[in-house]
């Protein structure tokens, strides 16, 4: 695996002084959290001290905490300890890390490692879930935080690489599945791009493996379908006794793009156990719209709306609701 990360070529670092840095990539445009507002997210982790050289989370890693800077500096790696191992930003005291993909479960991409010691709160993902529910300013400057970086790392083709030629099937198939479910990833495009047929060379990938997906952390993943591309990624459903589907339910949705959302959020709002089966991701073709960042999906209150990510497995939305 170790040469499957090593082989990737790396986009640019952002930290770097050689590189341009947009606006919102300059110290201090990022958010610094208050005094008031630290001692709120203290009633949800705990603080431990921490070393040079510590990994706070790794490529790879199933879940990863929100980890916030108490004192001392941490960096996000791409490529950790490996030769093309870069730097994507570097924290201070008073920020947080994780994108996302931190409140979807997925796999953590980067690894985040401590370059002057200091204390770190530790926050589980579930704690971070709760404050999306209770801490309205909170929740709101973390969400947008994780939306900025997520953008960003889009921009940079960060994280997942796929090498596949754009007259195959199968790449198309999941060039669809990588962008409905917007995720940040670089396409090694075999007929354009040098680097691809390096990359190929340096794993040992025949042609007819092709499209290959490389997860950071993770597997080499050779014309996967589109269920084991998501479940190497986190992003499947769990099994139901883990909170994913029921068995058995009373209303069974297919599809989840607006219609489907609709329909399954009247449903559960009626008192009926609801699944949607997606086989892409949710959203709909409503996802595939430069626009659609600004669709925020939401539920009354009353009605929680749960595990709206996206498997060709069924997810259970809701039950119970009058
Ligand atoms: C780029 C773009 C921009 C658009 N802009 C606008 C706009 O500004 N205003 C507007 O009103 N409309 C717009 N539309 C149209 C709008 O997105 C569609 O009308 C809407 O998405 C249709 O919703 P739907 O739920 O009926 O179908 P879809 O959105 O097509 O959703 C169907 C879902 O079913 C899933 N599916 C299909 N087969 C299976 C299966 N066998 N098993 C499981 N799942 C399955 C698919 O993956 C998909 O997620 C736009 C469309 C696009 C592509």
């Amino acid at each position: 695996m170790d040469q499957v990360l090593a082989a990737a070529t790396s986009p640019p670092v952002v930290d770097s002084p050689a590189l341009p840095q947009t606006a919102s990539e300059q110290p201090g445009y990022r958010p610094t959290l208050s005094g008031a507002q630290l001692e709120v997210l203290h009633r949800y982790g705990t603080e431990h001290p921490v070393a040079i050289g510590d990994v706070l989370f790794r490529d790879g890693d199933e879940r990863y905490d929100l980890i916030v800077l108490i004192k001392g500096e941490a960096r996000i790696v791409e490529h950790y300890a490996q030769p093309d191992e870069f730097v994507i930003v570097t924290y201070r005291p008073g920020e947080f890390m994780g994108e996302i993909g931190l409140l979807a479960g997925q796999r953590a991409y980067f690894t985040a490692v401590v370059s002057a010691p200091g204390r770190i709160l530790r926050i589980a993902a579930e704690q971070v879930h709760a404050i999306m529910g209770q801490e309205l300013e909170l929740s709101e400057l973390i969400l947008r935080e994780f939306l900025v970086r997520h953008s960003k790392l889009t921009r940079l083709g960060s994280g997942l690489t796929l090498v596949g030629s754009r007259f195959d099937i199968d790449t198309r198939r999941l060039l669809e599945v990588l962008s409905r479910n917007r995720l940040s990833f670089r396409w090694l495009e075999l007929e354009s791009e040098h680097a691809a047929e390096a990359l190929l060379q340096r794993l040992t990938v025949p042609l007819a493996d092709l499209p290959i997906v490389v997860v950071p952390g993770g597997e080499l993943l050779r014309n996967p379908s589109s269920r084991a591309l998501l479940d190497a990624l986190g992003l499947s459903a769990p099994p139901p006794d883990d909170g994913g589907p029921p068995e058995v339910c009373d209303l069974l949705v297919v599809g989840g793009g607006p219609a489907g959302l609709a329909a399954a959020v009247y449903g559960a709002s009626e008192g009926l156990t609801t699944t949607i089966a997606e086989d892409t991701a949710l959203g709909g073709q409503a996802g595939t719209s430069s626009l659609g960042s600004r669709i925020t999906w939401a539920s009354p209150p009353d009605c929680p709306v749960r595990s709206w990510q996206p498997a060709q497995s069924c997810r259970r939305t809701s039950s119970g609701c009058a």
